[in-house]
């Protein structure tokens, strides 16, 4: 079921068709190539292109390309294959800067209107001049500059005559207004800077507020939805939909932005995370964007239910991270193959089993799901299992192996802990166990029950693995304010060196698994090789959290 429950965007949107008032809807989705898409992010494409979808109308993915400095195809690339891996296909591909000759010719425009003038002030001096919400803003002493003196001054600011600073563009409107956004903003500046597709072709950029609405109107985008803090920028939308003489009338709706207790989303702060190694690369599967959350182990099918799970709303709210990870275990549940992995092995030696012997036992491959079947799995003398699963003093109510103690193995025999061997420092190396033939798994064997159940695997066919286990990357709670890179987690990666079962050996980059009581893994894709096999921990299996 590919639609969400309903919303208030999808009110407007019945409303406008029912009306008349658009025959087909447009939405886009626009995002800055600054920085690799978050999960914030994914709310916004869910929410534009399934609106699309629903309706019958049309997405575009627009690369709002108008800051040059900061931005790069590596960016543009990634975005794209982030948006086509949750699931999504754009109707057309675009970006701002196809528009720049456009956006110029419009604000010639503006200036021959005299709703444009170019100004000499300093951008200190344009901030001091605003005013506040308390205070009007002053006319900058510009501001009166006749119509040829700005044409003239513009197409010399184009020409490259003027220094990064040194003049902008500002659309004139009301100093005196309660809307700071309409005080005469800034709508071009110069930066002599190169651009990752226009090249030197140009030295003044469009301002967002400026570029955004004309971009819409362009491409007839017909609902434009954003986040809450450009409520206050609307009138500026509209401002210049209206001045420049757009032919379509494209409208802005806001919806509250997404917000994840614990993770912290904004690219500036995932950058510096890349920039200061704090993690490897964009891609870490601790990082909340959609290609972390991807190398993790994290589904399209889980992410899309996420996001509509959490809805579309006005209001601000923050999201619990682990509903995130109640909808993986959900998408993954009866999906993944069900195996073992010891994590931190212990070697057991079964005294009583025939040397030279191995013998392939029957298990099941999801006990939620019979149809995927059964897999053999070998067994013999030698086997490991988890060192957790041993305490030579168990305490209280601990049922797996201690010495005299009998646990199940789970798909194959009862076995009983005999002798503890340890090395010179006193550390346990290696248990002797042995087991009984007649309580192996699935003979129908009622004579005792045993009231512990562990997992291992069988050592001579087991497959090194190295495990990666995750906890968050800031310490402390979202209203801890001090700077991020003093909360950064120094344990937010484990690494351990254990072993899976012998069919394991194929495992490919993301196929994903759920180990039995360890939860779910991920084949990481750029760390596994012919040597060894690295899996990311998805999620356990514990559900803390049910919404
Ligand atoms: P950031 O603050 O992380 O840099 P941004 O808003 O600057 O994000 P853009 O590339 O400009 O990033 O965003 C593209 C689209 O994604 C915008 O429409 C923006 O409103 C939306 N978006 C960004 N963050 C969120 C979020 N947390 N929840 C929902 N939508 C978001
Ligand atoms: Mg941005
Ligand atoms: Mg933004």
């Amino acid at each position: 079921n590919k639609t969400s429950s309903s919303n208030f965007i999808k009110s407007i949107v019945e409303a406008d068709l029912k009306a008349g008032k658009v025959s087909e809807i447009v939405t886009r989705f626009p995002p800055e190539p600054n920085g690799y898409l978050h999960i914030g992010h994914a709310k916004s494409i869910c929410l534009n292109f399934e609106l699309a979808d629903e309706y019958k109308g049309k997405t575009n993915l627009r690369f709002d390309d108008t800051n040059p400095v900061k931005e790069d195809t590596e960016y543009v690339e990634a975005i794209q294959e982030d948006v086509r891996w949750l699931g999504f296909e754009w109707d057309e591909l675009r970006f701002a800067s196809d528009y720049f000759e456009e956006m110029y010719e419009r604000a010639v425009l503006l200036i021959k209107k005299g709703k444009a003038f170019v100004c000499d002030l300093t951008a200190e001096q344009i901030r001091e001049m605003r005013g506040s919400l308390t205070e009007p803003g002053k006319n900058s002493p510009f501001r009166d500059r006749s119509v040829e003196e700005n044409l003239d001054l513009f197409a010399r600011m184009r020409a490259g005559e003027f220094k990064d600073g040194e003049k902008v563009l500002r659309a004139k409107i009301d100093m005196g207004s309660p809307n700071i956004n309409l005080r005469d903003p800034v709508i071009y500046r110069i930066s002599h800077s190169h651009h990752h597709r226009t090249g030197d072709a140009w030295c003044i950029y469009p301002m967002y507020d400026y570029a955004h609405p004309l971009g819409d109107a362009i491409e007839g985008v017909t609902h434009s939805i954003c986040t809450l803090e450009f409520e206050d920028h609307r009138p500026l939308y509209d401002w210049v939909i209206a001045e420049c003489e757009m032919e379509a009338t494209p409208h802005q709706y806001e919806f509250a932005r997404l917000n994840v207790t614990n993770t912290i989303m904004s690219k500036r702060y995932l950058k510096s995370l890349v920039d200061e190694g704090v993690v490897d690369a964009w891609d870490d599967p601790r990082m909340p964007t959609i290609s972390g959350l991807r190398r993790k182990g994290f589904t399209p099918e889980a992410m899309r239910a996420f996001c509509r799970e959490i809805g579309v709303a006005r209001a601000y709210s923050v999201v619990d991270e682990r509903m995130l990870e109640h909808f993986i275990r959900e998408d993954l549940k009866l999906k993944a193959l069900r195996t073992m992995a010891v994590i931190e092995p212990l070697k057991v030696v079964i005294t009583n089993y025939p040397e030279g012997q191995v013998e392939m036992l029957e298990a099941e491959n999801n006990a939620e799901n019979e149809e995927m079947g059964t897999r053999q799995i070998p067994f013999s003398r030698e086997i490991y299992i988890e060192r957790d699963d041993f305490m030579e003093n168990p305490v209280a109510k601990y049922f797996r192996l201690f010495p005299g103690n009998e646990v199940r193995l789970k798909h194959a025999y009862f076995i009983t802990c005999q002798e503890v061997i340890k090395d010179a420092e006193g550390n346990v190396v290696e248990l002797r166990c042995t087991y009984d033939p007649e309580t192996k798994s699935g003979s129908g064997f009622t004579g005792r029950k045993v009231k512990g159940t562990i997992h291992w695997v069988e050592a001579s066919q087991a497959v090194p693995a190295q495990f990666r286990l995750f906890e968050p990357l800031l310490v402390d709670g979202d209203d801890d304010d001090r700077p991020f890179l003093e909360r950064i987690n120094p344990d937010s990666l484990e690494v351990r060196e254990g072993f899976v079962e012998p069919n394991m050996k194929e495992a490919q980059g993301q196929d994903k698994f759920q180990f039995f009581r360890h939860g779910y893994f991920n084949v990481d894709p750029k760390l596994t090789g012919a040597d060894k096999v690295v899996f990311n921990r998805i999620v356990s299996l514990k559900s803390s959290f049910d919404p």
